[in-house]
Protein backbone atom coordinates (compact mmCIF):
# COMPACT_ATOMS: atom_id res chain seq x y z
CA UNK A 1 0.00 0.00 0.00
CA UNK A 2 0.99 3.94 -0.51
CA UNK A 3 0.39 5.42 2.16
CA UNK A 4 0.41 9.05 1.34
CA UNK A 5 -2.15 7.68 -1.34
CA UNK A 6 -4.02 5.04 -0.04
CA UNK A 7 -6.41 2.40 -1.80
CA UNK A 8 -9.42 2.41 1.23
CA UNK A 9 -9.88 4.59 4.45
CA UNK A 10 -11.62 4.39 7.17
CA UNK A 11 -11.69 8.01 8.58
CA UNK A 12 -12.46 7.96 12.36
CA UNK A 13 -13.41 10.99 13.93
CA UNK A 14 -12.08 11.02 17.25
CA UNK A 15 -14.01 14.81 18.36
CA UNK A 16 -17.15 12.59 17.66
CA UNK A 17 -16.26 9.72 19.95
CA UNK A 18 -15.17 12.01 22.76
CA UNK A 19 -18.19 14.15 22.02
CA UNK A 20 -20.43 10.86 22.01
CA UNK A 21 -19.03 9.63 25.24
CA UNK A 22 -20.08 13.11 26.84
CA UNK A 23 -23.71 12.76 25.74
CA UNK A 24 -24.22 9.06 26.91
CA UNK A 25 -22.04 10.40 30.14
CA UNK A 26 -24.41 13.27 30.81
CA UNK A 27 -27.57 11.04 29.82
CA UNK A 28 -27.14 8.19 31.80
CA UNK A 29 -26.19 10.11 35.08
CA UNK A 30 -23.81 7.29 36.10
CA UNK A 31 -20.31 5.77 35.40
CA UNK A 32 -19.97 5.30 31.68
CA UNK A 33 -18.15 1.96 30.13
CA UNK A 34 -17.01 2.18 26.47
CA UNK A 35 -17.34 -1.39 24.91
CA UNK A 36 -14.62 -1.39 22.67
CA UNK A 37 -14.57 -5.64 21.82
CA UNK A 38 -13.82 -6.01 18.51
CA UNK A 39 -10.98 -3.62 17.89
CA UNK A 40 -13.55 -0.95 18.96
CA UNK A 41 -16.32 -1.83 16.49
CA UNK A 42 -13.34 -1.57 13.75
CA UNK A 43 -12.74 2.05 14.36
CA UNK A 44 -9.22 1.18 16.22
CA UNK A 45 -8.60 -0.33 19.56
CA UNK A 46 -6.28 2.44 21.95
CA UNK A 47 -7.42 5.94 19.50
CA UNK A 48 -11.09 4.79 20.71
CA UNK A 49 -10.16 4.52 23.76
CA UNK A 50 -8.66 7.46 24.62
CA UNK A 51 -10.56 9.65 23.00
CA UNK A 52 -13.87 7.95 25.34
CA UNK A 53 -11.53 8.41 28.37
CA UNK A 54 -11.65 12.15 27.32
CA UNK A 55 -15.46 12.23 27.35
CA UNK A 56 -15.31 10.95 30.40
CA UNK A 57 -15.55 7.21 30.73
CA UNK A 58 -13.88 5.64 33.88
CA UNK A 59 -14.32 1.93 32.09
CA UNK A 60 -12.97 0.29 29.10
CA UNK A 61 -14.72 -3.10 28.29
CA UNK A 62 -14.10 -6.14 26.26
CA UNK A 63 -14.69 -9.30 24.97
CA UNK A 64 -11.51 -10.73 25.02
CA UNK A 65 -8.86 -10.68 27.68
CA UNK A 66 -6.10 -10.14 24.53
CA UNK A 67 -7.87 -6.82 23.98
CA UNK A 68 -8.15 -5.78 27.96
CA UNK A 69 -4.10 -6.82 27.93
CA UNK A 70 -3.73 -4.61 24.89
CA UNK A 71 -5.56 -1.55 26.69
CA UNK A 72 -3.79 -1.91 29.80
CA UNK A 73 -0.24 -2.12 28.06
CA UNK A 74 -0.85 1.06 26.16
CA UNK A 75 -0.34 2.89 29.27
CA UNK A 76 -4.43 3.13 29.85
CA UNK A 77 -4.05 2.67 34.08
CA UNK A 78 -5.88 5.61 35.04
CA UNK A 79 -9.51 3.90 34.13
CA UNK A 80 -10.94 0.21 35.13
CA UNK A 81 -10.70 -1.96 32.48
CA UNK A 82 -12.65 -5.73 32.18
CA UNK A 83 -13.47 -8.21 29.92
CA UNK A 84 -16.27 -10.60 29.74
CA UNK A 85 -15.19 -13.38 27.36
CA UNK A 86 -12.53 -15.70 28.90
CA UNK A 87 -13.11 -19.06 28.38
CA UNK A 88 -11.21 -22.00 30.36
CA UNK A 89 -7.11 -21.47 30.28
CA UNK A 90 -7.45 -18.27 29.18
CA UNK A 91 -4.31 -15.87 30.58
CA UNK A 92 -6.03 -14.99 34.06
CA UNK A 93 -1.94 -14.59 35.82
CA UNK A 94 -1.50 -11.87 33.61
CA UNK A 95 -5.18 -10.31 34.04
CA UNK A 96 -5.05 -10.42 37.54
CA UNK A 97 -1.42 -8.50 37.48
CA UNK A 98 -2.62 -5.81 35.04
CA UNK A 99 -5.83 -5.05 37.27
CA UNK A 100 -7.92 -6.34 35.04
CA UNK A 101 -11.95 -7.07 36.04
CA UNK A 102 -12.82 -10.88 34.89
CA UNK A 103 -16.10 -12.21 34.94
CA UNK A 104 -17.54 -15.50 36.01
CA UNK A 105 -20.72 -17.42 35.33
CA UNK A 106 -19.66 -20.70 36.76
CA UNK A 107 -18.89 -22.13 39.93
CA UNK A 108 -16.08 -23.74 37.87
CA UNK A 109 -14.83 -20.42 36.61
CA UNK A 110 -14.74 -18.71 40.06
CA UNK A 111 -12.60 -21.25 41.52
CA UNK A 112 -10.24 -21.56 38.32
CA UNK A 113 -9.78 -17.75 38.39
CA UNK A 114 -9.67 -18.01 42.28
CA UNK A 115 -6.75 -20.37 42.28
CA UNK A 116 -5.20 -18.29 40.16
CA UNK A 117 -5.56 -15.78 42.35
CA UNK A 118 -3.91 -17.49 44.60
CA UNK A 119 -0.83 -17.92 42.55
CA UNK A 120 -0.62 -14.48 42.00
CA UNK A 121 -0.76 -13.57 45.67
CA UNK A 122 -3.45 -11.01 45.45
CA UNK A 123 -7.14 -11.24 45.18
CA UNK A 124 -8.85 -10.92 41.42
CA UNK A 125 -10.98 -8.65 41.05
CA UNK A 126 -14.56 -10.39 39.60
CA UNK A 127 -17.69 -9.39 38.08
CA UNK A 128 -20.41 -12.43 38.67
CA UNK A 129 -22.46 -12.62 35.51
CA UNK A 130 -26.59 -13.96 35.65
CA UNK A 131 -28.77 -15.26 33.16
CA UNK A 132 -32.05 -12.71 33.56
CA UNK A 133 -33.49 -13.97 30.26
CA UNK A 134 -30.94 -13.41 27.12
CA UNK A 135 -30.38 -17.31 27.56
CA UNK A 136 -26.70 -16.71 26.38
CA UNK A 137 -23.45 -16.00 28.84
CA UNK A 138 -24.63 -15.89 32.63
CA UNK A 139 -25.44 -18.13 35.52
CA UNK A 140 -29.20 -18.92 35.54
CA UNK A 141 -30.31 -22.04 38.03
CA UNK A 142 -26.66 -22.33 39.36
CA UNK A 143 -26.78 -18.35 40.17
CA UNK A 144 -26.85 -19.41 44.28
CA UNK A 145 -23.90 -21.17 44.04
CA UNK A 146 -22.10 -19.36 42.26
CA UNK A 147 -23.24 -16.78 44.78
CA UNK A 148 -22.04 -18.79 47.92
CA UNK A 149 -18.37 -19.80 46.09
CA UNK A 150 -17.60 -16.29 45.04
CA UNK A 151 -18.51 -15.62 48.82
CA UNK A 152 -16.30 -18.29 50.21
CA UNK A 153 -13.55 -17.02 48.13
CA UNK A 154 -13.93 -13.40 49.14
CA UNK A 155 -13.55 -14.69 52.67
CA UNK A 156 -10.07 -16.29 51.79
CA UNK A 157 -9.16 -13.73 49.98
CA UNK A 158 -8.56 -15.00 46.38
CA UNK A 159 -11.67 -12.53 45.22
CA UNK A 160 -13.41 -8.83 45.65
CA UNK A 161 -16.55 -8.81 43.98
CA UNK A 162 -16.14 -5.88 41.93
CA UNK A 163 -19.90 -6.37 40.09
CA UNK A 164 -22.46 -8.13 39.09
CA UNK A 165 -24.62 -7.72 36.25
CA UNK A 166 -26.64 -8.65 32.86
CA UNK A 167 -27.57 -8.18 29.77
CA UNK A 168 -30.71 -7.46 27.57
CA UNK A 169 -31.68 -9.10 24.48
CA UNK A 170 -34.46 -6.61 24.00
CA UNK A 171 -33.57 -3.40 24.90
CA UNK A 172 -33.88 -2.38 21.28
CA UNK A 173 -37.80 -2.82 21.28
CA UNK A 174 -38.40 0.03 24.56
CA UNK A 175 -41.98 -1.21 26.46
CA UNK A 176 -41.54 -5.22 25.65
CA UNK A 177 -42.58 -6.93 28.99
CA UNK A 178 -39.22 -8.97 28.38
CA UNK A 179 -37.41 -5.76 29.27
CA UNK A 180 -39.04 -5.74 32.77
CA UNK A 181 -39.04 -9.25 33.28
CA UNK A 182 -35.01 -9.17 32.84
CA UNK A 183 -34.63 -6.29 35.26
CA UNK A 184 -36.82 -7.98 37.80
CA UNK A 185 -34.73 -11.13 37.39
CA UNK A 186 -31.73 -8.99 37.98
CA UNK A 187 -33.55 -7.35 41.28
CA UNK A 188 -33.66 -10.87 42.42
CA UNK A 189 -29.87 -12.25 41.62
CA UNK A 190 -29.15 -9.01 43.15
CA UNK A 191 -31.38 -9.88 46.53
CA UNK A 192 -29.39 -13.30 46.77
CA UNK A 193 -26.14 -11.57 46.32
CA UNK A 194 -26.99 -9.80 49.43
CA UNK A 195 -28.33 -12.55 51.64
CA UNK A 196 -24.69 -14.07 50.74
CA UNK A 197 -23.22 -10.98 52.80
CA UNK A 198 -21.49 -9.37 49.87
CA UNK A 199 -21.71 -5.92 48.27
CA UNK A 200 -20.76 -4.93 44.72
CA UNK A 201 -18.65 -2.32 43.75
CA UNK A 202 -20.82 -1.84 40.85
CA UNK A 203 -24.07 -3.14 39.35
CA UNK A 204 -24.27 -2.76 35.44
CA UNK A 205 -27.54 -4.14 33.36
CA UNK A 206 -27.76 -1.63 30.42
CA UNK A 207 -26.15 -1.63 27.07
CA UNK A 208 -26.38 1.53 24.33
CA UNK A 209 -30.29 0.87 23.63
CA UNK A 210 -31.07 0.58 27.35
CA UNK A 211 -28.95 3.56 28.29
CA UNK A 212 -31.16 5.32 25.76
CA UNK A 213 -34.17 4.40 26.82
CA UNK A 214 -34.51 3.04 29.62
CA UNK A 215 -33.82 5.25 33.13
CA UNK A 216 -34.96 1.95 35.69
CA UNK A 217 -32.04 -0.02 34.40
CA UNK A 218 -28.37 2.34 34.80
CA UNK A 219 -28.28 1.07 38.29
CA UNK A 220 -24.10 1.88 39.24
CA UNK A 221 -22.71 1.99 35.46
CA UNK A 222 -23.82 1.34 31.63
CA UNK A 223 -21.69 -0.28 28.99
CA UNK A 224 -22.29 1.72 25.84
CA UNK A 225 -21.02 0.34 22.37
CA UNK A 226 -22.96 1.25 19.22
CA UNK A 227 -24.00 4.62 20.30
CA UNK A 228 -20.11 5.64 21.33
CA UNK A 229 -19.71 5.50 17.60
CA UNK A 230 -22.47 7.74 16.95
CA UNK A 231 -24.97 5.13 15.76
CA UNK A 232 -28.60 4.18 16.47
CA UNK A 233 -28.98 0.73 18.36
CA UNK A 234 -31.72 0.30 16.14
CA UNK A 235 -32.98 3.42 13.90
CA UNK A 236 -36.30 1.84 13.11
CA UNK A 237 -37.12 0.88 16.81
CA UNK A 238 -35.40 3.86 18.63
CA UNK A 239 -34.96 6.54 15.64
CA UNK A 240 -31.53 7.83 14.41
CA UNK A 241 -28.30 8.53 16.25
CA UNK A 242 -28.95 12.38 15.62
CA UNK A 243 -32.17 12.65 17.93
CA UNK A 244 -29.86 11.24 20.77
CA UNK A 245 -26.90 13.92 20.12
CA UNK A 246 -24.85 10.93 18.56
CA UNK A 247 -22.51 11.72 15.83
CA UNK A 248 -21.36 9.18 13.31
CA UNK A 249 -17.72 8.50 13.91
CA UNK A 250 -16.69 6.36 10.57
CA UNK A 251 -16.41 7.67 7.36
CA UNK A 252 -15.70 5.22 4.79
CA UNK A 253 -13.81 6.19 1.35
CA UNK A 254 -11.91 4.53 -1.34
CA UNK A 255 -9.88 5.88 -4.76
CA UNK A 256 -11.10 4.45 -7.96
CA UNK A 257 -9.33 2.30 -9.51
CA UNK A 258 -10.10 2.58 -13.16
CA UNK A 259 -13.19 4.70 -14.94
CA UNK A 260 -14.24 3.21 -18.59
CA UNK A 261 -16.89 4.24 -20.88
CA UNK A 262 -19.19 0.92 -21.58
CA UNK A 263 -22.14 0.61 -24.25
CA UNK A 264 -25.60 -0.09 -23.37
CA UNK A 265 -26.71 -3.54 -22.89
CA UNK A 266 -23.60 -5.56 -21.28
CA UNK A 267 -23.57 -7.79 -18.27
CA UNK A 268 -21.54 -6.22 -15.34
CA UNK A 269 -19.27 -8.12 -13.05
CA UNK A 270 -19.69 -11.65 -11.85
CA UNK A 271 -23.20 -13.83 -13.06
CA UNK A 272 -24.27 -10.78 -15.19
CA UNK A 273 -26.98 -9.93 -12.67
CA UNK A 274 -26.52 -6.42 -13.78
CA UNK A 275 -27.06 -5.15 -17.76
CA UNK A 276 -26.31 -1.44 -18.34
CA UNK A 277 -29.80 0.20 -19.56
CA UNK A 278 -27.96 2.87 -21.12
CA UNK A 279 -24.11 3.87 -22.24
CA UNK A 280 -22.70 5.22 -19.16
CA UNK A 281 -19.28 5.35 -17.33
CA UNK A 282 -18.57 3.01 -14.98
CA UNK A 283 -15.50 3.20 -11.99
CA UNK A 284 -14.37 0.05 -10.33
CA UNK A 285 -13.87 0.70 -6.74
CA UNK A 286 -10.80 -1.13 -5.02
CA UNK A 287 -12.89 -2.72 -2.46
CA UNK A 288 -14.80 -5.51 -1.61
CA UNK A 289 -16.47 -8.24 1.13
CA UNK A 290 -12.45 -9.01 1.50
CA UNK A 291 -11.96 -5.30 3.08
CA UNK A 292 -15.51 -5.73 4.85
CA UNK A 293 -17.67 -4.71 1.82
CA UNK A 294 -21.20 -6.79 2.17
CA UNK A 295 -21.61 -9.53 -0.72
CA UNK A 296 -25.34 -8.68 0.20
CA UNK A 297 -25.41 -5.73 -1.06
CA UNK A 298 -24.80 -6.67 -4.43
CA UNK A 299 -27.11 -4.23 -6.64
CA UNK A 300 -27.98 -2.56 -3.82
CA UNK A 301 -25.87 -0.79 -2.45
CA UNK A 302 -24.99 3.36 -3.06
CA UNK A 303 -22.04 5.35 -2.84
CA UNK A 304 -21.28 8.86 -2.96
CA UNK A 305 -19.50 10.06 -5.91
CA UNK A 306 -18.71 14.19 -6.58
CA UNK A 307 -22.08 14.50 -3.62
CA UNK A 308 -24.21 12.57 -6.30
CA UNK A 309 -25.17 9.38 -4.71
CA UNK A 310 -24.49 6.53 -7.21
CA UNK A 311 -25.27 3.18 -7.37
CA UNK A 312 -23.81 -0.41 -7.25
CA UNK A 313 -23.96 -2.02 -10.31
CA UNK A 314 -23.99 -6.24 -10.14
CA UNK A 315 -21.89 -8.15 -8.01
CA UNK A 316 -19.62 -6.97 -5.36
CA UNK A 317 -16.21 -9.47 -5.56
CA UNK A 318 -13.31 -10.13 -3.24
CA UNK A 319 -11.60 -6.76 -3.90
CA UNK A 320 -13.54 -4.90 -5.87
CA UNK A 321 -16.87 -3.51 -7.00
CA UNK A 322 -18.38 -1.36 -10.15
CA UNK A 323 -20.16 1.17 -9.33
CA UNK A 324 -22.32 3.40 -12.51
CA UNK A 325 -21.17 7.02 -12.63
CA UNK A 326 -23.41 7.82 -15.60
CA UNK A 327 -22.89 9.00 -19.16
CA UNK A 328 -21.19 12.69 -18.50
CA UNK A 329 -19.49 11.96 -15.60
CA UNK A 330 -15.97 13.43 -15.82
CA UNK A 331 -14.89 11.11 -13.14
CA UNK A 332 -11.18 9.80 -13.14
CA UNK A 333 -8.92 6.92 -11.95
CA UNK A 334 -7.72 8.42 -8.29
CA UNK A 335 -10.62 10.09 -7.54
CA UNK A 336 -12.35 9.78 -4.18
CA UNK A 337 -15.69 7.72 -3.13
CA UNK A 338 -17.31 8.05 -0.43
CA UNK A 339 -18.88 4.59 0.96
CA UNK A 340 -20.57 5.48 3.79
CA UNK A 341 -20.44 8.24 6.59
CA UNK A 342 -19.98 11.53 5.70
CA UNK A 343 -21.20 12.94 3.15
CA UNK A 344 -22.02 9.48 1.08
CA UNK A 345 -24.37 7.37 2.52
CA UNK A 346 -25.46 6.47 6.52
CA UNK A 347 -24.40 3.25 7.92
CA UNK A 348 -27.78 2.52 8.57
CA UNK A 349 -28.50 2.55 4.69
CA UNK A 350 -25.51 0.44 4.04
CA UNK A 351 -27.18 -2.01 6.91
CA UNK A 352 -30.56 -1.77 5.35
CA UNK A 353 -29.39 -2.37 2.12
CA UNK A 354 -27.08 -5.32 2.62
CA UNK A 355 -29.73 -6.89 5.25
CA UNK A 356 -27.78 -6.38 8.18
CA UNK A 357 -27.38 -4.08 11.34
CA UNK A 358 -25.11 -1.16 11.48
CA UNK A 359 -22.97 -3.16 14.11
CA UNK A 360 -22.03 -5.71 11.86
CA UNK A 361 -21.14 -3.02 8.63
CA UNK A 362 -18.48 -1.13 10.68
CA UNK A 363 -17.30 -3.97 12.93
CA UNK A 364 -16.60 -6.31 9.72
CA UNK A 365 -14.37 -3.48 7.76
CA UNK A 366 -10.78 -5.43 7.85
CA UNK A 367 -7.29 -4.63 9.10
CA UNK A 368 -6.37 -3.77 5.46
CA UNK A 369 -8.72 -0.79 5.27
CA UNK A 370 -6.35 1.78 6.11
CA UNK A 371 -7.44 3.63 9.50
CA UNK A 372 -6.94 7.73 9.64
CA UNK A 373 -7.73 9.52 12.64
CA UNK A 374 -8.46 13.10 12.93
C1 LIG B 1 -21.33 -5.64 23.09
C2 LIG B 1 -21.79 -5.54 24.49
C3 LIG B 1 -22.29 -4.34 25.01
C4 LIG B 1 -22.52 -3.12 24.16
O1 LIG B 1 -23.66 -3.28 23.36
P1 LIG B 1 -24.18 -2.07 22.45
O2 LIG B 1 -25.51 -2.51 21.99
O3 LIG B 1 -23.20 -1.95 21.34
O4 LIG B 1 -24.20 -0.89 23.33
C5 LIG B 1 -22.62 -4.29 26.34
N1 LIG B 1 -22.47 -5.37 27.12
C6 LIG B 1 -21.99 -6.53 26.67
C7 LIG B 1 -21.85 -7.68 27.58
C8 LIG B 1 -21.66 -6.67 25.33
O5 LIG B 1 -21.19 -7.83 24.87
Amino acid sequence: MNPSFPRAVARIDLAAITHNAETLRARAGVELMAVLKADAYGHGLIPVARAAIAGGATWLGTALLQEAIALRNAGLTEVRIMAWLTPPGDQYLEAIELDIDLSASSVEAVEEISAIAAIAGRPARVHLEVDTGMTRGGALGAWPEVVAAAAEQVTVGNLVLAGVWSHFARADEPGHPANEAQRNSFEEALTVVKEAGLKPEVRHLSNSAATLVDPNARYDLVRTGIALYGLSPDPRTLGNASKFDLRPAMTLTARLLLVKQVPAGVAVSYGGTSITKRATRVGVVPMGYADGVPRHGSNALAVNFGGKTVSVLGRICMDQFVIDLGPDSTAQAGDEVTLFGGEGPSVDAWAAASGTINYEIVTRLSPRVLREYL
